[in-house]
């Protein structure tokens, strides 16, 4: 998928002219889809890279990796935006806070409630995505699509958090248009949602290296790419 030896500037000009076709197929505009590289299991060698590459927004999953890798670089590259895309453990929300610009997998009541006490110290709005597991799948986080309502009606009542949207990893399969019918209900709940609940939830954060096409011809605005423009991950 990737030419042998070639560099981020190379990947990232690769993926960036996929979306735009993938975006001219679904006649949008390629500048409403943002890029967000996932530098998960990366060296801090690698997000300099990018970085030089005009890269400016990162996502990790993991909160003690990502504050790591930010601490290292914040000095030397300000510019950088970090946002948290994997688990977040309550007693994790305050460093992740002091590190993240967005939370995009905010998974349950309880975290929200937690962030919300945070913010509110602070006077800090924080932008979040609300994550659904689109599969059902018991190794995933996420909430169920039956308790999308639930879940989104009690997280835009808190007056700290900005429900942008949702995100959704959908079940893996190499073939990328098994993905296509994932994203489309995504899309169809944030509809749905946003019709109840009377907000509009504009970010839709969908799609990863083996299918980010298809989402991007679902309705995506995130696309969450690691590998595509990183090369193989040196940690899991
Ligand atoms: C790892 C990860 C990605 C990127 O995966 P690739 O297949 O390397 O593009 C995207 N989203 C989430 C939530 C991830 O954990």
């Amino acid at each position: 998928m990737t030419a042998p030896g070639s560099g981020f500037a190379e990947r990232l000009q690769d993926v960036q002219e996929r979306i735009a076709r993938a975006a001219a197929r679904a006649g949008r505009d390629p500048s409403s889809i943002s890029l967000l590289a996932v530098s998960k299991g990366q060296p801090v060698g690698r997000v300099r890279e990018a970085a030089d590459a005009g890269q400016r927004l990162f996502g990790e999953n993991r909160v003690q990796e990502g504050v790591a890798k930010i601490e290292s670089l914040r000095g030397e590259l300000p510019e950088l935006i970090w946002k948290l895309i994997g688990p977040l453990q309550t007693n994790k929300a305050k460093a992740a806070l002091q590190y993240f610009a967005a939370v995009e997998s905010l998974d349950r009541e309880r975290l929200a409630l937690r962030l919300e006490s945070l913010l509110a110290e602070t006077g800090r709005t924080l932008p979040v995505l609300l994550e659904i597991n689109l599969g059902s799948e018991a190794t995933k986080s996420g909430v169920l699509s039956d308790e999308a309502e639930k879940f989104a009606a009690a997280c835009l009542a808190l007056p700290h958090l900005d429900v942008r949207g949702l995100m959704a990893v959908p079940p893996y399969d190499e073939d990328p248009e098994s993905s296509r019918p994932h994203f489309r209900r995504l899309r169809e709940i944030r509809d749905r949602l946003a019709d109840r609940l009377g907000r509009e939830l504009p970010e839709l954060s969908m799609g990863m290296s083996h299918d980010f096409e298809v989402a991007v011809e679902e309705g995506s605005t995130e696309v969450r790419i690691g590998t595509a423009l990183f090369g193989a991950r040196e940690t899991e």
